[in-house]
Protein backbone atom coordinates (compact mmCIF):
# COMPACT_ATOMS: atom_id res chain seq x y z
CA UNK A 1 0.00 0.00 0.00
CA UNK A 2 1.33 2.88 -0.62
CA UNK A 3 0.78 5.19 2.76
CA UNK A 4 4.05 6.81 4.20
CA UNK A 5 2.76 5.90 7.77
CA UNK A 6 2.64 2.40 6.95
CA UNK A 7 6.09 2.02 5.11
CA UNK A 8 7.19 3.52 8.77
CA UNK A 9 4.94 0.97 10.79
CA UNK A 10 6.63 -1.95 8.42
CA UNK A 11 10.23 -0.20 8.99
CA UNK A 12 10.55 0.41 5.30
CA UNK A 13 10.90 4.33 5.90
CA UNK A 14 13.32 5.17 9.04
CA UNK A 15 11.70 7.06 12.38
CA UNK A 16 12.53 7.85 15.49
CA UNK A 17 10.52 5.29 17.38
CA UNK A 18 9.55 6.39 20.88
CA UNK A 19 6.85 3.26 21.72
CA UNK A 20 5.14 0.29 20.01
CA UNK A 21 3.05 -2.27 21.41
CA UNK A 22 0.82 -4.71 19.48
CA UNK A 23 -1.78 -2.25 17.59
CA UNK A 24 0.10 0.92 18.42
CA UNK A 25 3.22 2.85 17.01
CA UNK A 26 4.81 5.93 17.96
CA UNK A 27 7.40 8.18 16.63
CA UNK A 28 8.44 11.64 16.15
CA UNK A 29 7.35 14.56 13.98
CA UNK A 30 10.02 14.86 11.01
CA UNK A 31 8.57 18.76 11.56
CA UNK A 32 8.07 19.14 15.22
CA UNK A 33 5.52 22.09 16.41
CA UNK A 34 6.52 22.00 20.15
CA UNK A 35 9.73 20.34 22.17
CA UNK A 36 7.92 16.94 22.13
CA UNK A 37 5.53 16.19 19.16
CA UNK A 38 4.88 12.41 18.98
CA UNK A 39 3.06 10.61 16.34
CA UNK A 40 0.96 7.92 17.48
CA UNK A 41 -1.07 5.92 14.88
CA UNK A 42 -2.75 2.14 15.33
CA UNK A 43 -0.44 -0.21 12.84
CA UNK A 44 -3.82 -0.92 11.02
CA UNK A 45 -4.39 1.12 8.34
CA UNK A 46 -7.44 3.17 8.39
CA UNK A 47 -7.35 6.56 6.40
CA UNK A 48 -8.72 8.78 9.13
CA UNK A 49 -11.39 9.30 11.86
CA UNK A 50 -14.14 9.31 9.48
CA UNK A 51 -13.46 5.96 9.47
CA UNK A 52 -13.63 4.62 12.51
CA UNK A 53 -16.47 1.88 13.12
CA UNK A 54 -17.37 -0.15 16.21
CA UNK A 55 -15.05 -3.14 14.41
CA UNK A 56 -12.03 -1.10 14.34
CA UNK A 57 -12.50 1.18 16.75
CA UNK A 58 -10.03 -1.41 19.21
CA UNK A 59 -7.14 0.15 17.46
CA UNK A 60 -8.16 4.09 18.62
CA UNK A 61 -8.44 3.06 22.33
CA UNK A 62 -4.83 1.42 22.27
CA UNK A 63 -3.84 4.70 21.03
CA UNK A 64 -5.37 6.50 23.98
CA UNK A 65 -3.98 3.72 26.33
CA UNK A 66 -0.53 4.34 25.08
CA UNK A 67 -0.66 8.16 25.27
CA UNK A 68 -0.66 8.47 28.96
CA UNK A 69 2.67 5.80 29.22
CA UNK A 70 4.48 7.73 25.92
CA UNK A 71 3.69 10.81 27.68
CA UNK A 72 5.13 9.54 31.22
CA UNK A 73 8.04 8.67 29.04
CA UNK A 74 8.52 11.66 27.35
CA UNK A 75 8.02 14.03 30.76
CA UNK A 76 5.24 15.60 30.27
CA UNK A 77 4.00 15.66 33.75
CA UNK A 78 2.88 19.13 33.31
CA UNK A 79 0.41 18.22 31.12
CA UNK A 80 0.18 18.02 27.16
CA UNK A 81 -2.00 17.80 24.03
CA UNK A 82 -3.53 15.33 21.69
CA UNK A 83 -4.56 16.27 18.23
CA UNK A 84 -6.21 14.54 15.62
CA UNK A 85 -6.87 16.22 12.07
CA UNK A 86 -9.18 14.84 9.56
CA UNK A 87 -10.05 15.33 6.36
CA UNK A 88 -9.65 18.88 4.07
CA UNK A 89 -10.67 21.42 6.44
CA UNK A 90 -9.20 19.57 8.89
CA UNK A 91 -5.71 19.91 6.87
CA UNK A 92 -4.82 16.04 7.07
CA UNK A 93 -1.93 15.70 4.62
CA UNK A 94 -1.00 11.82 5.95
CA UNK A 95 -4.19 9.79 5.18
CA UNK A 96 -3.42 7.38 7.82
CA UNK A 97 -5.03 8.28 11.04
CA UNK A 98 -2.78 9.65 13.98
CA UNK A 99 -2.99 11.79 16.77
CA UNK A 100 -0.40 14.42 17.65
CA UNK A 101 0.79 14.07 21.18
CA UNK A 102 2.79 18.03 21.70
CA UNK A 103 4.18 19.01 24.80
CA UNK A 104 7.00 20.32 26.96
CA UNK A 105 5.87 23.91 27.42
CA UNK A 106 2.64 25.37 27.42
CA UNK A 107 0.80 25.71 24.56
CA UNK A 108 -1.36 28.05 22.10
CA UNK A 109 -4.88 28.37 23.62
CA UNK A 110 -5.97 29.15 20.22
CA UNK A 111 -6.69 25.48 18.31
CA UNK A 112 -7.80 26.60 15.10
P1 LIG B 1 -1.31 15.97 9.49
O1 LIG B 1 -1.04 17.30 8.84
O2 LIG B 1 -1.73 14.92 8.46
O3 LIG B 1 -2.20 16.01 10.67
O4 LIG B 1 0.09 15.50 10.08
C1 LIG B 1 1.05 14.80 9.36
C2 LIG B 1 2.34 14.94 10.12
O5 LIG B 1 3.23 13.96 9.63
C3 LIG B 1 3.02 16.29 9.96
O6 LIG B 1 3.17 16.91 11.22
C4 LIG B 1 4.36 15.95 9.30
O7 LIG B 1 5.42 16.73 9.80
C5 LIG B 1 4.52 14.48 9.64
N1 LIG B 1 5.27 13.72 8.66
C6 LIG B 1 5.04 13.69 7.31
N2 LIG B 1 5.91 12.85 6.72
C7 LIG B 1 6.68 12.32 7.73
C8 LIG B 1 7.75 11.39 7.73
O8 LIG B 1 8.18 10.86 6.70
N3 LIG B 1 8.30 11.10 8.93
C9 LIG B 1 7.87 11.67 10.09
N4 LIG B 1 8.48 11.32 11.23
N5 LIG B 1 6.84 12.55 10.12
C10 LIG B 1 6.27 12.87 8.94
ZN1 LIG C 1 -1.25 3.43 6.28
Amino acid sequence: MDCIFCKIIAGDIPSTKVYEDGKVFAFRDINPQAPVHVLVVPKEHIPSADFITAENSGNISAVFEAVPKIAAAEGLTNGYRVINNCGEDGCQSVKHIHFHLLGGKKLSEKMD
